[in-house]
């Protein structure tokens, strides 16, 4: 299902080629077993054994009281049948399916089903920063060189940038195709800040960038064999190779002061949240080793990359849904602190910040400890080491959401319980290595979808209210007639009518709900919660199910009551009066059910806040439920099948008006607990670590 799913949302995308390849990922995942996978099986095996326990009772009790043998054996086996929720599993698949679904139209991929609901418990969100968080549109706003500030936009006197320009200009690993720039963005807006300048020789050779090194250098030659080497990087990585700096034209060495001149530029404009590289550059002999060394430092530059314009109100939403959200990334600390500052990933004066070099003297215990602080940020942090944080934040018991889009990222990417790959910028590694491929590699697709993940549980719970109500008016009118000895109110093939048949699409479509508003304003579901909880066992078995088995009751003796049945009166099996009276108990569960739908859309949250056309499974549902009870009720097959007999129009009025009843009898409940009760989940707003 899923895989169809995610090719359908591929093709809508319109991006065949590129993500056809993820649709295919998707198709050939081997799936893991989730935490609800876990959960549901715990839950089949217990209310599996309660229905056999029930069963054996039933047993028990019918022959105790000396009914033939056959008639305890059929009827065991009906109880057993009827309190197996045998939708479960449909409605389980379902409810992740449509998740998906809907989380695809919402940009995120999900390439294995259980992933879904993993997601919907995450507590804790490690980010990328450049292209996440931010839009990865980089222009260069600030430049420190010859001793001073300026503007990107400010023109210089003829000339006295020419260094600065021409590291711009050539040291990148663009490609051109059709003329213009393609690749890294942050380079791109270097070119185009550089603008056209002479070209200083041939590009003879690069020493390409990566993560560890943080800097890069081109190579250019004449003729003659003479040339330069100009160098950009991070300016860590590229201040210590350099000996000279360049006041216009002229190459003067580099002294301490100046160096700390340099410094402070680099902190001052990184604390306005902007990159900073360093671009540095060395003339070559014919006969020199294009090594870095012996640079002259031409100046620093400030890049803006601008956070994205919904990231801000994403970071707030998981704030109040009490998710972590940690940055990553390989810039320098004041420039991940100013980010992380304007998005309100950070917001106390004093977040910790730890190094990735930090971080490499930091025992495992040590880390763990660290993370206990409440805002954090990692900064120059290779992908390698990620791997390690998503490690402790696991060891704390924090379900872990990743993301990455290098081939360096694989492995975080694997290990945390949800690796996010980007679908735009990723590498087709970190997609394989995902469980979520964003289209858009948007922060804020990550908080949609773990809103997603989140109502999977919560539908979930929907369906077993449901399904576990009905199960009390299906057994109360056995104890009745065993204990007063009053003809059996509802047969077994009637029971099964309703479990294996009226109740399924509407329980299933409970499964189907899109996520509540109120979903993200409580903190992750605690990792061992229960998907059976007491509150709901409680609403089910000990509330609206004994409720609907008053109403199912009363039906049955107003029916008999009407023609004149005294208590203590057998009645033959036959009776055209029983099978009417048995025909109105089943009829008056139906139609409570259909009522029931309503209720069972949220434990606290009135029915009629809920959109009708909000879930259209469930107006199908309902229709086929009143088709299924109409057949059953007024068919000649319904009537041989399940024994039935239309019963008089005014019990039908009756019905209705005490399943109306029985509603908002449930709805007052609600409006109790909303006004006076213990709230639910108590507003907490970050949770405590
Ligand atoms: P991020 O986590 O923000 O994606 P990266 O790992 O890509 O960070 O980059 C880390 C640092 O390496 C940058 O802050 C920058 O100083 C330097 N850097 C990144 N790309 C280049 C490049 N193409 N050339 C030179 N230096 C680079
Ligand atoms: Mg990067």
């Amino acid at each position: 299902i899923v895989a169809g799913e995610c090719s359908a949302a591929v093709y809508a995308t319109g991006m065949h080629t590129e993500l056809g390849r993820i649709a295919h990922l998707t198709q050939t995942a081997g799936d893991t077993e989730s935490p609800l996978q876990v959960e549901i099986r715990r839950v089949s095996r217990l209310v599996a054994l309660l229905a056999l326990g029930l069963g054996l009772v039933f047993f028990a009790i019918g022959q105790a009281i000396g009914l033939p043998f056959w008639v305890n054996f059929m009827f065991a086996i009906g109880i057993i049948v009827a309190n197996v929720p045998e939708g479960l599993l449909p409605t389980v698949t379902l409810a992740l399916a449509l998740a998906t679904q809907r989380m695809a139209r919402r940009n995120a991929l999900v390439r294995h089903l259980p992933a879904v609901e993993t997601l919907g418990s995450a507590t804790t969100i490690l980010t990328d920063k450049t292209g996440t968080l931010t839009q990865n549109r980089m222009s260069v706003r600030e430049l420190f060189a010859g001793g001073r500030h300026r503007l990107a936009a400010e023109r210089w006197p003829a000339g006295g940038d020419f260094h600065l320009r021409a590291v711009a200009r050539f040291c990148h690993s663009l490609k051109f195709p059709a003329d213009q720039p393609a690749g890294d963005p942050m380079e791109i807006a270097l070119w185009q800040f550089a603008g056209p300048i002479p070209e200083p020789g041939e590009r003879r050779g690069e020493i390409a960038f990566d993560a560890e090194r943080r800097r890069m250098s081109v190579i250019t030659r004449h003729a003659d064999g003479s040339g330069q080497l100009w160098c950009k990087g991070a300016p860590e990585a590229v201040l210590p190779l350099c000996t000279h700096w360049m006041d216009g034209d002229t190459a003067h060495p580099l002294g301490e002061d100046t160096r700390d001149d340099f410094n402070r530029a680099h902190t001052d404009m990184a604390d306005r949240g902007l990159r900073v590289l360093a671009l540095a550059w060395r003339p070559l002999a014919a006969s020199d080793e294009a090594d870095e060394a012996q640079l002259a430092l031409a100046g620093l530059v400030g890049l803006e990359d601008p956070p994205r314009p919904d990231v801000h109100a994403a970071v707030e939403r998981c704030h109040e849904a009490g998710l972590r959200v940690i940055m990553v990334t390989g810039d320098h600390p004041r420039t991940a602190v100013a980010v992380a500052r304007e998005v309100s990933i950070v917001r106390g004066p004093s977040p910790l910040v730890i190094s990735g070099e930090a971080l490499r003297a930091m025992a495992p215990a040590a880390l763990q400890l660290a993370l206990d602080a409440p805002e954090i940020v990692f900064a120059r942090v290779s992908a390698e080491q990620k791997m390690l944080i998503v490690q402790a934040l696991q060891r704390k018991g924090e379900i872990v959401a990743v993301t990455g889009d290098g081939v360096n990222d694989a492995p975080a990417l694997k290990t945390a319980d949800i690796g996010i790959a980007m679908g735009l910028s990723g590498t087709d590694v970190a997609r394989e290595a995902a469980d979520i491929v964003l289209l858009d590699d948007h922060f804020a697709t990550i908080v949609n979808a773990i809103e997603e993940g989140r109502a999977v549980f919560g539908n979930i719970r929907k369906f077993l209210t449901y399904i576990l109500t009905s199960n009390i008016p299906e057994l109360v009118p056995y104890l009745a007639f065993v204990l007063y000895r009053i003809p059996l109110p509802l047969t077994v093939i009637q029971i099964l009518a309703v479990d294996l048949g009226t109740d399924m699409l509407p329980a299933l479509a409970l499964g189907a709900e899109p996520p509540h508003p109120d979903t993200m304003r409580s903190p992750p579901r605690p990792r061992h919660e229960r998907l059976l909880s007491w509150p709901l066992v409680a609403r089910a078995y000990l509330w609206l199910g004994p409720l609907q088995a008053a109403v199912s009751l009363t039906a049955f003796f107003v029916v008999l009551q009407a023609a004149g049945w005294r208590y203590g009166v057998m009645l033959d099996p036959r009776d055209p009066l029983y099978l009417q009276a048995t025909t109105a108990c089943l009829a008056a569960i139906v139609v409570t059910q259909g009522v029931n739908v309503f209720l069972c859309r949220h434990p606290r949250e009135a029915a009629l806040s809920f959109s009708i056309t909000g879930n259209r499974l469930l107006l199908l549902g309902l229709t086929a439920e009143a088709g299924l009870l109409m057949a059953i009720v007024f068919s000649s097959g319904g009537n041989w099948l399940f024994a039935t007999q239309p019963f008089p129009a005014e019990v039908w009025g009756g019905i209705v008006v005490l399943a109306l009843a029985f509603g908002t009898v449930e709805e007052l409940r609600k409006f109790v607990v909303r006004r006076w009760g213990r709230a639910e989940s108590p507003s907490v707003r970050t949770r405590a670590v």
